[in-house]
């Protein structure tokens, strides 16, 4: 009769070959635990159900290589956007551009300059490496870069406005997205909240009778992912500011997605510009990294020296401060706009400017290749908190398949996974954001499903 005494020690699967070629791949100590922790495994599964025998050595040495595999892969991999959502939050927004990601491999790969400078051989500092290129592109005083927007806006109010009251519209309290509301970041940052106007309807008077008392900021948030429409009225930003200098009070600009070309070239609406909010006159101006400017993920702080300075030494400003990476690749993708190439070298303004021809002659090829679908008419859009309800047209390759879910469950399990949209039973491919390199691989992984 089978008994557990007749399972082989750890020991005894250390003699094998097999072990011996997992500790090469694996290690000792992880191959140790995962051996333990299957034999663990079998002896349980047999004292509940011992007729089903216990498994041969070698079936119990790959239940421990597939331990070994998962405990080993990293869980965040690529994954293939066939979604035509230009920013999806979900699939990590924007993919770099090689400049950046090769900017962000060289520092990271050895020693740099970050904290050092080279002229004087002292201490330097990090704030300056994205800083001279920020101020050439939008003519600001001063700029730093944090870890995301969020700090950014966290940063700028906790340093300038702790215990003081910054007036905002009501129709801007608004939930970006992950949870973060506008409101609640203002108030975590010790300001006095001071709403003006109604949900829909904001005047210039309404932001002149609250900075009769004491204010320490006016602040403008972008609605980055809503419309009000109807019976709306919102001043010019540009109004705005001149009440708030009239009085005396700087104006903090959350801009978000931060573009620094016009989105309506793309067919777009426009987005509100750095270089506008610079020109009507906001004193601080905050915006993502990996939004619409296409960059690593980041926080950009840009405006007037000294209330810089000011945010630039408070304490939180260590606690979200930008990685030598980030630095790195924030610098690179802001060149590519100041040589004025970033449709060239930026993915998500290239695929923002691919022509309907481009994209359409993708979605044939994909057809011809596959022998099967259409190629119908769509919609592709921004997503990431920019440009909401806005799309622009794009061409679909359709398949018409069994069962859709069941569809783009497989997708979502080939190597790399493919993430794909649905529509009344039908899978839905949009070749704008399908990058040109990850092609071969969505076609291998569309031919090997419909086959089956
Ligand atoms: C997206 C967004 C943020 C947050 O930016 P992250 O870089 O994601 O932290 C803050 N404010 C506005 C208006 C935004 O649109």
């Amino acid at each position: 009769m089978t008994t557990l005494r007749n399972l082989p020690s750890v020991e005894q699967l250390l003699q094998t070959e097999t072990t011996a070629q997992l500790i090469a791949r694996f290690g000792r100590p992880l191959t140790l635990d995962a051996l333990r922790q299957t034999l663990d495994e079998i002896r349980a599964r047999f004292k509940l159900n011992p007729e089903a025998g216990l498994p041969s050595n070698e079936s119990i040495l790959t239940q421990a290589e597939s331990t070994l595999t998962a405990w080993a892969a990293s869980t965040l991999h690529p994954v293939i956007n066939a979604t035509g959502v230009i920013l999806h939050t979900n699939l990590g927004r924007a993919p770099m551009s090689e400049a950046t990601i090769h900017a962000m491999g060289v520092v990271s790969r050895g020693y740099s300059n970050l904290e050092f400078d080279l002229e004087t051989g002292k201490r330097g500092s990090r704030l300056i490496h994205a800083e001279s290129i920020l101020q050439k592109l939008t003519g600001a005083e001063s700029a730093l870069v944090v870890n995301n927007c969020a700090s950014a806006v966290l940063l700028t109010l906790s340093a300038l406005a702790n215990k003081k009251r910054v007036v905002i519209a009501r129709s801007q309290l608004v939930e970006i997205g992950g949870g973060f509301r506008v409101p609640d970041v203002m108030k975590q940052s010790g300001a006095k909240l001071v709403e003006v106007g109604t949900t829909n309807k904001i005047r210039v008077s309404d932001y002149q009778s609250a900075l009769e008392e004491s204010v320490a900021l006016v602040m403008r948030a972008h609605r980055s992912n809503f419309k009000i429409v109807g019976f709306t009225e919102e001043p010019d930003f540009k109004d705005i500011v001149d009440a708030a200098h009239t009085a005396g009070v700087p104006v903090v600009d959350d801009l978000g997605s931060g573009a620094l070309y016009d989105t309506a070239k793309y067919g777009f609406s426009h987005e509100p510009t750095v270089q506008e909010s610079m020109q009507a006159g906001a004193d601080v101006i905050l915006f993502s990294g990996d939004k619409l400017l296409g960059g690593p993920q980041a926080g950009i702080i840009i405006g007037k020296k000294v209330l810089l300075d000011k945010i630039k030494k408070h304490p939180l400003a260590r606690a979200v401060r930008a990685d030598k990476a980030c630095l790195a690749g924030l610098s690179a993708t802001l060149t590519h706009y100041l040589k004025d190439e970033a449709e060239r070298e930026i993915p998500i303004v290239k695929m923002m400017s691919l022509t309907l021809k481009q994209v359409k002659g993708r979605a044939e090829a994909w057809r011809d290749e596959l022998g099967q679908g259409s190629v119908v008419e769509g919609q592709s859009t921004v997503g990431g908190g920019s440009l909401p309800d806005e799309s622009i047209p794009t061409f679909l390759l359709e398949l018409q398949v069994k069962s859709a879910e069941k569809f783009l469950r497989g997708l979502r399990k080939n190597n790399p996974p493919i993430i794909a949209r649905t529509e009344n039973e039908k899978i839905l491919l949009d070749p704008r954001t399908v990058l040109p390199e990850q092609e071969g691989a969505l076609l291998v992984g569309l031919k090997n499903l419909l086959r089956n």
